[in-house]
């Protein structure tokens, strides 16, 4: 890892002096975010640096599509040690990072990149990219209580915005049903906390398509690099 401002001078940008006023004026981006500060480290071989919107270092982009399994932190690294989703990534030697975030105990479908602009895109809440998530919950909700998760209901930092939601299965003998809802929003455990506010909670959930990606036909564990058609479809 080395000063930013040092990779800047090493790659004939400016003087090392130079180069920090360059970063104050907020010209320089690290994977996609601004920085401003001096002292920052970044690993030149890794991670994506622009001046003034251009690529300054050239990395082999990567984007890639897991089936998470639950019980998995979604962060490159996990000080306590448990495991993380690049733990899945068996060959992968540059540095990915999670697109959005699925909760520990959520499982399915997980993109990784190290396109820090691609990654900020399909985050940016102003994109709204359709992300469809099998629920299963206790019980059977109603259908008047399923119209509300479409219309859209109140949780503690706000209302939700139109939602798709459709029965896909219903176990009576279980007392279970699966439901599935696409959301167009990423905000902390909604899927969670939208049925719970209806009072079904969630025992299991699954992501199962992102965008016009399907988690279709990759076991649980596994991941596979998305091709260059379907990394088009998603920008
Ligand atoms: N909604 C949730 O509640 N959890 C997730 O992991 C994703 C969406």
């Amino acid at each position: 890892m080395e000063r930013l401002q040092k990779v800047l001078a090493e790659a004939g940008i400016a003087s090392r002096r130079k180069s920090e006023e360059i970063i104050l004026a907020g010209r320089v981006q690290v994977n996609g975010e601004v920085v401003t500060q001096l002292g920052v480290k970044v690993n030149p071989e890794q991670d994506e640096i622009k001046v003034d919107g251009r690529t300054i270092n050239q990395q082999k982009k990567l984007y890639l599509m897991l089936n998470k399994p639950k019980g998995v932190i979604t962060s490159a690294t996990d000080p306590g040690g448990r495991k993380v989703v690049t733990d899945f990534l068996p060959g992968i030697r540059e540095r990915v990072y999670p697109v959005g975030r699925l909760d520990y105990d959520t499982e399915g479908l997980l993109l990784l990149t190290n396109d820090g602009e691609f990654a900020h895109l399909l985050t940016h809440p102003k994109h709204h990219v359709p992300k469809t998530y099998q629920a299963t919950v206790k019980g059977v909700p109603h259908g008047t209580l399923l119209d509300k998760l479409r219309n859209g209901i109140e949780l503690e930092d706000g209302m939700t915005s139109p939602a798709e939601v459709e029965y896909a299965d219903v176990n009576p003998e279980k007392n279970e049903s699966v439901v599935e809802i696409t959301i167009y929003e990423g905000r902390n455990r909604q899927v969670r906390r939208m049925f719970e506010a209806i009072s079904f909670p969630v025992i299991k959930l699954k992501r199962i398509k992102f965008g016009p990606i399907f988690l279709t036909g990759l076991p649980r564990g596994k991941y596979r690099h998305l091709t260059a058609g379907e990394v088009k479809e998603l920008v």
